[in-house]
């Protein structure tokens, strides 16, 4: 019996996974939804070594906690991912997963059990491996147009409230200008350096583009959850510019 990193959690071991490359170290929490019909068949998933995808954690509807890979080695949860200009975000990162069904068959509120067995795990894992707040992400920030996962429904404020990740209130939908795809110009290229500069992996060419809208999308799933359309509005660079200036590691 492989004792766990997470003293809440049950082992049950995953063939996929690998390790660490140029000896990295964690300092990241990448968080997933399963997006299949029931945590059990996602769990064979995970452990299945010709599917060649893993997570470090397995988080069911009623808060139960399994441990699939050692929080040392380099699960296989991110793919083609980017942040801050880093590309393996599996060896940078320990990867969750939490049982949902997903956009695809049909995302459904996570349950309060999970969300407390989610930040008791978070809080631990930061704890231990000294992950700054604004590095808890979501797989959609690493891996904007490929990824929706965990979903607009995450409950990011609830985690914040309870001291996990980084957050805050969103600056209130209304109207004035705004920014959509076929724009170009020095706005752009202005906005584009501020989602670079809080990390997600963008080209600042100044041109709004549909990577660009992927990106704008990406930011409002996990900030400004109210409206994800992919239209930079007034709320959604104010909401940028106050988490930028909110930030502790710049
Ligand atoms: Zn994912």
């Amino acid at each position: 019996m492989t004792a766990c990193d997470h003293a809440g959690a049950t082992y049950r071991a995953s063939p996929n996974f690998g390790p660490r490359r140029d000896s990295k170290t964690p300092d990241m929490i990448l968080l997933h939804y399963t997006g299949m019909s029931s945590g059990d068949a996602a769990l064979g998933r995970l452990c299945d070594l010709s599917a060649e995808v893993s997570s470090h954690y397995l988080v069911f509807e009623d808060g139960r906690i399994m441990q699939l890979v050692a929080e040392q080695q380099r699960a296989w949860h991110a793919g083609a991912s980017s942040w801050k200009g880093e590309s393996d975000i599996n060896s940078l990162s320990i990867g969750i997963e939490i049982v949902n069904p997903g956009h695809e068959i049909g995302i459904v509120d996570y349950p309060a059990e999970q969300i407390a067995a989610v930040i008791a795990l978070c809080g631990d894992i930061v704890q231990r491996h000294c992950v700054p707040a604004e590095r808890i992400l979501a797989h959609s920030d690493v891996a904007p147009g490929r990824k929706l996962d965990p979903g607009e429904h995450f409950p990011w404020d609830e985690l914040h409230r309870n001291g996990v990740g980084h957050w805050i209130e969103p600056s209130s939908i209304r109207g004035g200008r705004f920014f959509s795809v076929g724009d170009c110009g020095e706005p752009i290229e202005a906005l584009q350096s501020m989602l670079a500069l809080y990390g997600y992996g963008i080209e600042i060419d100044g041109v709004f583009d549909e990577k660009m809208r992927a990106v704008i999308e990406a930011f409002q799933r996990h900030f400004r959850q109210e409206r994800v359309d992919g239209v930079a509005d007034q709320s959604t660079i104010e909401t940028l510019h106050r988490l930028l200036s909110a930030q502790s590691s710049l």
